[in-house]
């Protein structure tokens, strides 16, 4: 678990303003929900046999006897709350989320143990037409981020009926190979063959190269789903490749699954994931209702903009330097009228004394484009000095009371 330190917060706030602006203009609410559930909605939920319920949810027992667990996911808990508050009245409902997830998984690059998802969720719409226009909005929020094109992969589960034909001879053919099989995929054998195909282990890529393929197991309605949400995403102009082998890791998708995936994190590349769940809500105890949703990696995505994204962190635009008898106390009466005539300024006020030469180098630092000085001198004269610190122009004296107006004619000059 790791702790997000000021020095990377633009990147967050820059990465959380995206998907806002982006998600709310095609109609998405947010919504907040626990971080603490009962362990029984994510068992139920995601699925018993899923490496997430097995053993990486934090349980633990409450002083009532209550099982609970730290979120490892963020639908289960929505799907909850929209029952649970009666909000599929006014489906179809778009839905977003953003917070803290927990998964007690072995921690290298790109997993943690407490890691961050945004995630959209829409409830009441079976057709594939939200399917693609979820895609849409993912790829214009990469595009705000300005990052490199990410790969798209797709593929769909079929209903689960389908799904249950082809795991009894997905596990037959395994099981005739169980000798092949690593350690991991043979305890998934009888439980949760599906889970063998996005394996990310070679051999286990070569044992499936003969595989039955679950798309000859789909009836004419789940086909025609996928051919429609293809035609749409190419009507986009959104590039895809059906990526056969695709499957998530929890159990309560259908139909349409996706991945959207870069080259450039290594071996943890998915950044953002989802699917259809048309199963899941009457599994949570309401009426059957389609949903679909999906969630990006916050990590990964910061990652990637540091590498790929011209975010830059936002400096002060002034650090006032206060020296000398009775200035410190005038000089932040100053700043809180400045921030009263100028609310979008970034000022930092000098705090804890020190002479000029300590303070210039504090202003320095903080990456102030201007330093502002308030010495006895200044004072007495009712002046201030402003002296730009980023180029290499000469200081100039200032009356007080025009002060505020150089300000602003400064901001709007240098659209700050
Ligand atoms: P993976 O195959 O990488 O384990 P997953 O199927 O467990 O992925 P999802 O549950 O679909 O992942 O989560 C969606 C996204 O959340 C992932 O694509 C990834 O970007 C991010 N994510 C999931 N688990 C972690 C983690 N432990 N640390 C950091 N990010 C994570
Ligand atoms: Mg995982």
């Amino acid at each position: 678990m790791h702790d997000v330190l000021p020095a990377e917060m633009h990147l967050w706030h820059a990465l959380e303003r995206a998907v806002r602006g982006t998600f709310e203009s095609y109609g998405f609410e947010e919504i907040r929900v626990p971080v603490l559930e009962k362990t029984e909605l994510f068992a139920r939920a995601i699925g018993d046999a899923t490496d997430v319920v097995e053993k990486e949810m934090y349980t633990f027992e409450d002083r009532n006897g209550d099982l609970l667990s730290l979120r490892p996911e963020g639908t289960a808990g929505v799907v909850r709350a929209v029952l649970q508050n009666g909000l599929l009245y006014g489906a179809p409902l778009r839905l977003w989320y953003m917070g803290p997830m927990f998964r007690r998984e072995r921690p290298q690059k790109g997993r943690t143990r407490q890691f961050h998802q945004i995630g959209a969720e829409v409830f009441g719409a079976a057709g594939p037409d939200v399917d693609a226009e979820l895609l849409a909005m993912c790829h214009r929020t990469w595009q705000r981020l300005g990052l490199k094109p990410l790969r798209l992969e797709v593929n769909t589960l079929g209903t689960a009926s389908e799904r249950a034909a082809y795991r009894d001879d997905l596990r037959d053919f395994l099981a005739a190979r169980e000798g092949e099989l690593d350690e991991d995929s043979r305890r998934r054998l009888e439980r949760n063959p599906l889970r063998i195909l996005d394996s990310k282990n070679p051999d286990m890529q070569s044992v499936l190269r003969d595989a039955p393929l679950l798309s000859a197991y789909l009836g004419p309605e789940s086909l025609a789903h996928f051919d429609g949400f293809r035609h749409l995403l190419e009507r986009f102009g959104l590039d895809y490749t059906v990526n056969p082998r695709l499957v998530r890791g929890l159990d309560y998708y259908s139909h349409t699954v996706f991945e959207w995936i870069t080259d450039a994190l290594g071996a943890q590349g998915t950044v953002c994931a989802g699917g259809r769940y048309d199963g899941l809500v009457e599994i949570q105890g309401g009426r059957p209702w389609p949903g679909i949703g999906f969630a990006m990696g916050q990590e990964r995505l910061v990652e990637l903009m540091r590498l790929q994204a011209q975010t830059a962190a936002e400096p002060p635009h002034l650090y006032l330097v206060l020296v000398g008898e009775g200035v410190a106390e005038r000089g932040l009466e100053l700043a809180e009228s400045l921030r009263s005539a100028l609310p979008g300024l970034r000022l930092h006020a000098n705090l804890g004394g020190g002479s000029f030469k300590v303070q210039f180098k504090r202003a320095d630092r903080s990456g102030a484009a201007l330093a502002l000085v308030l010495g006895e001198d200044e004072l007495r004269r009712g002046e201030v000095t402003i002296k730009p610190l980023r180029e290499d122009a000469g200081q100039q004296q200032l009356a007080l009371e025009e002060l505020v107006g150089w300000l602003q004619n400064w901001l709007n000059n240098s659209r700050r």
